[in-house]
């Protein structure tokens, strides 16, 4: 049997993929993929999704979102697609052995978070190194942490671990932050946060007896030679995402950073009927409000074309 529609990922790019496609009646099954939800299952209150004036948990929305899609007739599936053959129509997607078929695809696989590339991360990741402090800030209630970034994520992080941490430590590699006004005012008002400006954490220092734990970090200037020892219980990273395009790279085009190629003001890629929306596509807004929007072209776009197609 082929799918009308077959949509990766279930981010809110996603799952308004599939609302507007179960509302056209093409009974949509989405793959959910390894974070079923998407990024705003890590992150706490979203204050800037339209219609939640006092803002709403990111897991609820996505409770909410997936719902909608199942009240019309959308079908999730928590499977990862492991590989895809979009050269020929019905397009083939495997996920493990089991393989379907599909007259669209609708690419939301989103983006995932970024590492810093330093051997300790793999040594101590799980273990005082992670990139999702609403996952991970419990486990460092009256401790001191680190967070690496200078974006909204690494604002937003920061603020939350000062409800478990004693003292939070924002390390960034410029002297000024990228992220928001409100965001950095809130952070910067912070008492219980500090800021170290132009360095970088090159190491991660920590016990592996009798538990595996961090201690601290070597700190590197980014404008003068010199590095330094900071001690640490934690190291939270939240330096940007990359987009989740690799299963797809051989079909579609993408740009030098990865995010796929869509046609201006459409979500249509190089293969007709294969259609990519959210976070995998964008490089420059990756709001939950503009990943829902452009979900919800990839939907009315698929539905044009399978009707152009005589489907
Ligand atoms: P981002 O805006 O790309 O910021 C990444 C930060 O990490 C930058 O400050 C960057 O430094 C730094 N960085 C990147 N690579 C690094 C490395 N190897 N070592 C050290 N530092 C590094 O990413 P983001 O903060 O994840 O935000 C992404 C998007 O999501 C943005 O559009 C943001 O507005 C949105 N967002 C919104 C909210 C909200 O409104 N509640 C929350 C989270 C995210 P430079 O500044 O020097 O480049």
């Amino acid at each position: 049997m082929s799918h009308n529609v077959i949509i990766v990922g279930s981010g809110p790019a996603g799952y308004t993929a599939a609302l507007y496609a179960g509302r056209a009646g093409l009974q949509p099954l989405v793959f959910t993929g390894p974070e079923p939800g998407g990024q705003l299952m890590i992150t706490t209150d979203v204050e800037n999704y339209p219609g939640f004036p006092e803002g709403i948990m990111g897991p609820d929305m996505m409770e909410l979102f997936q719902k909608q899609a199942e009240r019309f007739g959308t079908e999730v599936r928590q499977q990862l697609v492991v590989r895809v053959d979009l050269s020929a129509r019905p397009f083939k997607l495997w996920t493990g052995a089991e393989m379907y078929e599909a007259k669209t695809v609708i690419i939301s696989t989103g983006a995932s978070a970024k590492w810093i590339g330093i051997e300790g991360e793999k040594t101590f990741g799980g273990f005082g190194v992670s990139a999702c402090a609403t996952c991970d800030g419990f486990f460092f209630r009256g401790k001191e942490v680190v967070v690496v970034g200078g974006g909204d994520t690494a604002m937003e992080e920061a603020n939350y671990l000062t409800r478990h941490a004693s003292k939070v430590t924002v390390v960034h590699r410029r002297d000024h932050l990228r992220a928001s006004k409100i965001m950095q005012q809130r952070a910067l008002d912070n008492p219980k946060i500090e800021f170290v400006w132009n360095a970088v954490v090159s190491d991660i220092h920590g016990d592996m007896e009798p538990h595996k734990k961090v201690t601290g970090l070597t700190l590197s200037s980014t404008v003068k030679d010199k590095k330094w020892e900071m001690p640490a219980d934690g190291l939270f990273v939240a330096i940007g995402h990359q987009p989740n395009s690799s299963v797809f790279t051989d079909w579609v085009d993408t740009d030098e950073l990865g995010y796929i190629k869509v046609e201006p003001f459409s979500t249509r890629t190089k293969v007709p009927g294969v259609f990519a929306c959210g976070d995998v596509t964008d490089r420059t807004y990756r709001q939950a409000v503009t990943a829902a929007g452009s979900g919800c072209m990839a939907a009315i776009d698929a539905e044009r074309f399978l009707e152009a197609e005589g489907h």
